[in-house]
């Protein structure tokens, strides 16, 4: 059977490592549309433009722009024996969308509280000047406060400050309730705890893919 996956979990959470490594192991791609859209900015394809012009601008990518880019990359050939689908959709609008054209079977979240969400971004340094990103816990600099490659100062981003952070967290929960009910209801809702470490995550992930037959 096809894996066709969608995973979703809060920032933090860990789900872009996790995609990655499952991507490896049952060989399928994991398609990010954040990186999509950075690629096309990238690249500087029209759509890539069109993109960097909402995002400056303090906009979000209005659906309809992010459920063509979806669709038609679900439907390259790499994609024939299943995919992880990390960023897309979120929210209720882009789930029925999905499911207009493609079978999921596997709508899988990762949980983490929001405390934890709280204290992963909060410990997270960027370094000011050549963007590099550190992690107090787990990828500290040799010397606190400063870049390990340039020397450059590290800084807390503003997007990582408690008050954004939460907002966020705000955003993803409403979303995700809808998403949560949608996928329920289709009966291929899992979730997995976001709280061990990333190889028991891992290891909890890879089970239930194996599982879907
Ligand atoms: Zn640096």
């Amino acid at each position: 059977m096809k894996k066709n996956i969608v995973l979703f979990g809060p920032q933090g959470s860990g789900k872009g490592t996790q995609a990655q490594l499952s991507s490896k192991a049952f060989r399928i791609p994991h398609i990010s549309t954040g990186d999509i859209f950075r690629q096309n900015i990238k690249e500087k394809t029209e759509l890539g433009q069109k993109i960097e012009k909402l995002i400056n601008s303090g906009k979000l990518v209005p659906d309809d722009i992010t459920n063509e880019i979806v669709k038609e990359r679900l439907q390259k050939d790499d994609c024939s024996m299943g995919f992880i689908l990390d960023g897309f959709p979120r929210t209720l609008n882009q789930a029925q969308f999905l499911s207009s054209f493609i079978n999921i079977n596997l709508a899988l979240e990762i949980f983490i509280s929001d405390e934890e969400a709280i204290k992963r971004i909060g410990d997270r340094r960027t370094c000011s000047k050549c963007g590099a990103v550190y992690h107090l816990t787990h990828l500290a600099p040799r010397e606190e406060g400063v870049c390990d490659k340039c020397y450059g100062d590290l800084i807390i981003r503003d997007d990582d400050k408690e008050k954004s952070v939460k907002k966020r967290l705000e955003t993803y929960h409403k979303q995700t309730e809808d998403l949560i009910n949608f996928y329920y209801k289709e009966g291929i809702y899992k979730k997995v705890d976001g709280m061990q470490t990333i190889a028991d995550v891992n290891n909890a992930v890879g089970e239930i893919i194996k599982s879907l037959t």
